[in-house]
């Protein structure tokens, strides 16, 4: 064999686009994923996957915002004459809002995309299409493989929901997971950072303003001061304290109902509803900052006060996003990543993420996952591309990890 022939198998690369460019077409944004799940299924049948190993779960049914269908979810049992584990293979079928009304093109390397005001959605159509090659490259070149479950999870984009609520044992007994969203094939993720949202809904008194201020309490001043207290104390936007690092956010300021906070400027505030967001790698301390910004927002309603001496009110409700985590080097399921990216004759690159990933709640489940990239370039933005060399990359890179050692 002359020493340039590929260490992995090959991939018919005319058919991976194909699949790429035809789900890239369909619209699903997050909770919306009916339509690209019934054309990743047919994709699949036409790969040769038998419609029985087929499901769909019920995860929709606990998430709590309106979601279409559940994780779907496929089972192709092993065909290798040594007994191995089963593997997870799996990537989120949503993508953001702004991708509503995309048209992708192919142009040279670059899948882009014509709509002028949508991103593109190679985020994570690219993992949907390496999923579905390599259950299709698999049957086609009829290569020897543990049993596998492919995984394509919903509301990824919206917080991670559909592999927070999923079951665990609806997913065959797999030991470690091979996670495609991202960039850079030879990136292996394999840590990703923790983070709360919170909100605050901020009870002042109404009073004319020009008349009576006296008998009003401002909720706009009490979060003005609140918002005060966090950034004098130094828990605003990039947070170091005592070496650890996090970072801490307020996304809205508004009223009830998504109208704005306040009915007119001779109106004293009665009502302010605030959201936010906390992170770190370390997970304690994203409770240490969500828990500054509680403080703050409860000692400010107590300080602004009306003629009669009666205080505002802060209630504050702070729910976990995802948790940080970080998988050893010498795990396996990093062991067997890094193997496999260098078998594609790339240096693979550890690393950690400052974005939740849907591998952050399978670690939490149990299962071991790191995550790839497949293409996807300036995502959630209308310059959105998917770099063809990397989606081809990351194809080969998962038929590598399912027929490797
Ligand atoms: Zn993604």
């Amino acid at each position: 064999m002359p020493p340039t022939a590929p260490a992995t198998p090959a991939v018919d690369s005319a058919a991976a686009l194909a699949r790429l460019v035809r789900f890239l077409s369909v619209e699903g944004v997050t909770g919306r994923e009916g339509d690209i799940s019934r054309e990743i299924t047919a994709a699949l049948k036409e790969a040769g996957v038998p419609a029985g190993a087929i499901t769909y779960d019920d995860t929709n049914t606990r998430i709590p915002e309106p979601t279409q269908t559940g994780n779907l979810i496929v089972k192709l049992p092993g065909t290798a004459k040594k007994p191995a584990k089963p593997l997870l293979f799996m990537t989120h079928m949503d993508t953001v809002p702004l991708c509503a009304g995309a048209k992708p093109k192919v142009q040279g390397k670059r899948v882009v995309n014509e709509a002028a005001h949508a991103a593109l959605g190679g985020d994570n159509r690219t993992g949907c299409a390496v999923l579905v090659t390599l259950a299709a490259e698999l049957i086609r070149q009829k290569l020897p493989h543990p049993p596998l479950t492919l995984l394509f999870t919903v509301r990824e984009e919206s917080g991670l929901f559909g592999a927070k609520h999923l079951n665990p044992a609806d997913l065959g007994g797999v030991a470690m997971g091979f996670n495609f969203d991202g960039r850079s094939a030879a990136d292996v993720i394999v840590g990703a950072i923790g983070a709360d949202r919170w909100t605050v809904d901020v009870r002042g008194r109404a009073s004319h303003a020009g008349v009576a201020p006296e008998k009003g309490v401002s909720a706009t001043l009490i979060v003005s001061l609140a918002l005060a207290e966090v950034h004098a104390g130094g828990w605003f936007g990039k947070v170091v304290k005592n070496g650890k690092q996090g970072t801490s956010n307020v996304g809205t300021v508004g009223g009830p109902d998504g109208k704005p906070a306040g009915d007119a400027t001779n109106v004293v505030t009665d009502f302010v509803h605030v959201k936010g967001e906390s992170r770190s790698h370390d997970a304690k301390f994203v409770r240490e900052i969500t828990a500054a910004y509680k403080a703050a927002f409860t000692a400010a309603a107590a300080r602004v006060k009306d003629h009669e001496g009666r205080p505002g009110k802060a209630t504050f409700h702070s729910r976990l996003d995802y948790v940080p985590f970080r998988l050893k080097d010498d795990a396996p399921v990093v062991k067997r990543a890094a193997a496999a990216v260098a078998a594609l004759g790339r240096e693979p690159n550890l690393r950690v993420t400052n974005g939740g990933l849907d591998a952050n709640w399978m670690v939490k489940h149990g299962i071991p996952t790191v995550t790839f990239g497949a293409g996807q370039n300036e995502i959630h933005t209308v310059k959105e591309y998917v770099d063809l060399t990397e989606f081809e990359s990351g194809c080969r890179l998962a038929l590598a990890l399912a027929t490797g050692e």
